[in-house]
């Protein structure tokens, strides 16, 4: 008891007459107005660094599924892995470009009728004026990517194929889809090849790697199938593919 009482003694002499010296010599050394100075100070400087962290960081690729074409039984779990293909394309090519969306990028099933259609055959990744046949959630002028509705239905449960397409297409908008050529083109295949073997889509990405391989002459082919990679590169240089 004796013990007790004697701690309590220096608790309560102690720490008050502490706490009422410092504030005392805060007061004298900053009087009011400066203390005022001094916190908008600190806080216009928090506000700028928030500012610059802000301007510094990287905006995250994020896609929206469109609701009036996606089937609402498959939402959910298409959805989680165009998050997934979204955050490894931001691995695989980090920052954004200025017609970015912040708001994201709505993803959509294209209309069937545009399957023949040479002005916009999915996939396809849109940013002018809206086209006949876009969902309500698509705006015309900013960024919006219609898939093939394979991506529903092909041999490998839809998953695979929505994974290459849409890493496709997310791959163009990275290189600034306004642009497009043959060489963008290449880049776009490669970032879906490295973006399926990245998830786990190895069978898909195989087949897909087969069928880009059997359409190149004879030569190439066999120095692929036989990994001599300087082999196949001369070739290639030699312009093997223009004869
Ligand atoms: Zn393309």
């Amino acid at each position: 008891m004796a013990k007790k009482k004697k701690q309590n003694k220096t608790k309560q002499s102690k720490p008050p007459f502490q706490r009422q010296g410092s504030l005392q010599s805060v007061k004298t050394v900053f009087p009011k107005r400066r203390r005022v100075l001094l916190v908008v100070g600190v806080l216009l400087a928090l506000v700028m660094w928030a500012f610059i962290w802000r301007w510094r960081s990287p905006v995250d690729t994020r896609v929206l599924l469109d609701q009036e074409t996606f089937p609402l039984s498959r939402y959910r779990e298409m959805q989680m892995i165009a998050d997934k293909v979204a955050l490894t394309v931001d691995q695989v090519i980090p920052g954004q470009v200025e017609s970015f969306p912040d708001s994201g990028i709505v993803c959509y099933i294209a209309p069937k009728a545009w399957n023949d259609d040479h002005l916009h055959p999915p996939p396809i990744t849109l940013v002018g004026p809206k086209q006949n046949g876009e969902p309500e959630s698509a705006h015309q002028n900013t960024v919006r990517i219609a898939v093939n509705d394979q991506v529903l239905s092909s041999t490998y449960a839809g998953e695979a194929e929505f994974v290459f397409e849409l890493t496709h297409e997310l791959a163009h908008v990275k290189m600034d889809a306004r642009y497009d050529n043959y060489l963008v083109e290449t880049f776009a295949v490669a970032v879906s090849l490295k973006v399926l073997r990245e998830l786990g889509y190895n069978q898909y990405r195989n087949d897909t790697v087969r069928l880009y391989t059997h359409r190149l002459p004879e030569g190439i082919q066999s120095a692929i199938e036989r990994k001599a990679w300087n082999e196949a590169a001369l070739q290639w240089q030699s312009g093997a593919l223009l004869r």
